[in-house]
């Protein structure tokens, strides 16, 4: 056994000798993971106890530096000031952090000082800390992001968070002093030889409940500090198994301790080691208290010796409560669980009360039935949807007001007329109701506690109402954030699944991380074998990722049909961790199509569907460049309809057009694949040949001559028309330094044309 640390009135216990620091760290630890907000326990010497999480903005700047250093330090010699003075406090750092520092005071005594922070209540202003960063010579980039990295939390918040985490500090301590004192105790009573009337004065001043009975069970004393805690005397307990009896009404309970204490008391060992037991107890006035006792053998008496630890074992449940139901909302449970399981834990901290949750709809008006497991259903149906106000029951006027609503009796207070006669149906006696706000203030429902008799809270029953309606708030905002956030992402979701782009992200590496339907189809429907235009459209991602400039790439990948075009705008975005690229890409290939096919137009003459004027032009002043380079002859074959006149005038223009079209399809056929066939305008046409002489150029324009002589166009009934064409040729050789150009050519050609007319048509003149 651990040596028992003395008690002296002038040096009170230390922190350390009271709470065991390693799981008291491990908590604190605990704490700060689950909050984010550093913490820490300073003993009565200024000392550091335990310490958990710092911030970066702390060890990487303000520590760092003198000036800012100096401003910490002063801060919290203010808090630890403050804290001797026995005063919760907090300060705003002159570097612009809160710092929070609260006394743990046991029995008066000032035994530690816990700080939280640093921290900020309201969103950081990034103007001041930027100067503060430029005063300070800090990375001004780095320091901005440590204080987006410190913990927002408001005021009142944080307040509760001390509170809390007192709480569990002092029942921590207060348990392990009373077990110091028990301990004081049972030596006393073992080393007494003085007369028993001298130890019971010093049982009945003990703060601790003591009570012993002989051994077949007969209850000889009972301690002042027993009949306070239960309320039970010595002729309310005759024996032990009465005591078990009123204490542990349920059955369960009741036998288990039974059939341990039989056990134990028949047991070799029970004069070396004691009953231990920790239970729920019912008192007297029907009340329940969570206590610890312990009974030893001592000569042939059974001492019982047992402490109140109700306040410790309600808050490791409330923990326990707020654990259980966090989980339930990172689960993603539906409120209406989280609500009932809620109510359930609340609930078993007291079995004599009921609770119930009610909601504010959409419009702020109504209150809508949430979870109330134990209240009758027709009293939760008549209740669900009632319009708020004052004078509309407990929960009504709670929400309307945004206050808490204590009526202790329901059968006489005016805020339940209108509902007398429902709650006495139900059983109800009386109706707390602390209103859900959530963290703007707002109010989102209202947790109530009922009671079947008229009841009047007292403060625990106040911390208990505000500790649920808390929870509640936390788990109500929680999914509500958790559905917005599904909502939105289903509507991005939806615009992007449904948008005609293809649409795809990367990651930094340059990994795909999303495609859209669109993309999927445009990229796999288009596979092909030959892929290196992906090459190119990767390459152009790295490039966006790596400078952050927005690009353009046009993509054409082959297809069975020709070829699919795709464009996409390539721009940077930042994604959870760091900058990827958001590609949005669009089919482009009908407008390619199109293009093409107006830019055929532009250079075919729609009639013939031979090259055009325009575009024979262009062509011919190439081929006149390329044959003075290589030196090689070109020839030129110029050739007009003869009579054509006569033909629209006898059959018509369509059929004129048609005598058009069919002396362009023969001439084609009858030329090289390499020459080039134009309609200059009307009824006239011109070859360019490449490479070719003046001799075998003659002999092109003759053969062209007799196959368009030979022509006909049958125009239905045996009726058959034939023209005939007049030729001039001319040919050019670069081996005099001459320069050419196609005007003089076509001069040159149309002369000898005008020649070849003159002298009877249907006939070939070169120049
Ligand atoms: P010549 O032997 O002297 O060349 O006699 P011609 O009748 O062919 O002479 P002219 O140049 O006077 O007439 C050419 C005619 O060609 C005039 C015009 O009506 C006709 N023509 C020109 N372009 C077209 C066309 O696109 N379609 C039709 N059907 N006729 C056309
Ligand atoms: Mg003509
Ligand atoms: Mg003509």
């Amino acid at each position: 056994m651990n040596k028992i640390p003395a008690v002296s009135s002038s040096d009170y216990y230390r922190i350390e000798e009271l709470v065991d620091i390693t799981s008291f760290a491990e908590l604190l630890e605990g704490y700060y993971k689950a909050t984010g907000i550093p913490n820490g326990l300073v003993g009565l010497d200024g000392g550091l106890i335990t310490q958990a999480g710092w911030i970066d903005a702390c060890t990487h700047f303000h520590r760092g530096n003198e000036e800012t250093n100096r401003r910490c330090v002063e801060s919290n010699c203010t808090l630890l000031e403050q804290a001797h003075n026995k005063k919760v406090s907090y300060s705003l750092c002159k570097n612009g952090l809160y710092d929070y520092a609260t006394p743990i005071i046991i029995e008066g005594n000032h035994i530690a000082t816990l700080f939280m922070g640093q921290l900020l209540h309201t969103s950081p202003d990034f103007k001041h800390f930027e100067q503060q960063a430029e005063e300070f010579n800090y990375d001004k980039a780095a320091y901005i992001s440590a204080i987006k990295q410190v913990p927002v939390i408001p005021k009142d918040q944080i307040e509760k968070q001390l509170d809390h985490l007192v709480q569990v500090t002092t029942t921590l301590a207060m348990s392990a002093l009373s077990s110091i004192r028990e301990r004081h105790l049972q030596q006393a009573l073992k080393d007494s030889k003085k007369q028993r009337i001298e130890i019971k004065d010093l049982l009945d001043n003990s703060p601790v409940g003591v009570s012993w009975c002989d051994d077949a069970g007969n209850i000889e004393y009972i301690n002042h500090a027993f009949t306070r805690m239960f309320g039970y005397t010595l002729e309310d307990l005759p024996n032990v198994m009465t005591w078990f009896t009123k204490a542990y009404p349920d059955a369960i309970n009741h036998d288990e301790i039974i059939s341990r204490w039989e056990n134990w008391a028949n047991s070799d060992h029970r004069l070396t080691e004691p009953f231990i037991d920790e239970r729920t107890i019912r008192c007297k006035d029907g009340t329940t208290r969570r206590v610890a006792g312990q009974v030893s053998a001592i000569n042939n008496k059974r001492l019982y010796i047992c402490t109140d630890v109700t306040e410790r074992w309600r808050s490791e449940q409330r923990n326990l409560t707020r654990n259980k139901m966090l989980e339930r909302v990172a689960k993603g449970d539906q409120l209406n669980t989280i609500m009932h399981h809620l109510i359930t834990d609340i609930e078993s901290e007291n079995p004599s009360m009921c609770c119930s949750i009610l909601l504010l709809d959409a419009e702020g008006k109504h209150l809508i039935s949430c979870a109330a497991p134990s209240l009758p259903d027709f009293y939760n149906e008549a209740i669900n949807g009632v319009e708020i106000g004052v004078g509309v029951g407990s929960c009504g006027t709670a929400a309307y007001l945004g206050e808490r609503v204590i009526v202790e009796d329901i059968a006489t207070h005016p805020y339940w007329t209108p509902y007398r006669q429902l709650a006495a149906s139900a059983g109800l006696g009386s109706c707390w109701s602390e209103p859900i706000l959530g963290s703007a203030n707002q109010v989102l429902g209202s947790f109530a506690i009922y009671h079947a008799t008229p009841s009047t809270p007292d403060s625990g029953d106040i911390e208990q109402i505000s500790f649920a309606a808390n929870l509640a708030s936390i788990a109500i905002e929680n999914v509500i954030n958790h559905e917005e956030l599904i909502r939105s992402e289903q509507a991005y979701r939806s615009l992007a699944e449904n948008a005609p782009d293809a649409i795809a992200r990367y990651d930094r590496e340059g990994e795909l991380i999303y495609t859209n339907p669109n993309f999927e189809a445009l990229f796999t429907n288009n596979r092909s074998e030959n892929d290196s235009y992906l090459e190119h459209y990767h390459s152009v991602i790295n490039k966006v990722i790596s400078t952050g400039i927005p690009q353009q790439v046009e993509i054409s990948i082959p297809t069975a049909s020709g070829h699919c075009y795709l464009m996409f705008n390539i721009v940077s975005e930042e994604n959870d961790d760091g900058a990827g690229a958001l590609a949005i890409g669009r089919d482009i290939t009908l407008h390619r199509e199109m293009e093409q096919k107006l830019e055929k137009q532009a250079r075919t003459d729609f009639l013939t569907q031979l090259i055009n004027r325009g575009h024979f032009f262009e062509l011919a002043n190439r081929e006149i460049l390329v044959a003075s380079r290589y030196n090689n002859p070109l020839s030129l074959i110029m050739f007009d309809l003869d009579h054509f006149k006569q033909v629209n005038d006898t059959y018509g223009h369509a059929i004129g057009d048609l005598v058009l079209q069919k002396i362009a399809d023969v001439s084609q056929m009858t030329i090289r694949a390499a020459d080039i066939l134009a309609r200059l305008g009307g009824e006239e046409f011109v070859v360019l040949l490449v490479q070719t002489n003046h001799d075998a150029a003659k002999q092109s324009a003759e053969r062209l001559r007799q196959a368009i002589a030979r022509a006909t166009i049958s125009l239905g009934s045996n009726e058959t028309i034939a023209v005939t064409a007049s030729f001039g040729v001319t040919t050019i050789s670069f081996d005099k330094g001459i320069s050419h150009t196609i005007n003089h050519m076509i001069s040159d050609a149309d002369k000898a044309m005008y020649r070849a007319k003159q002298e009877g048509r249907n006939r070939v003149v070169c120049v």
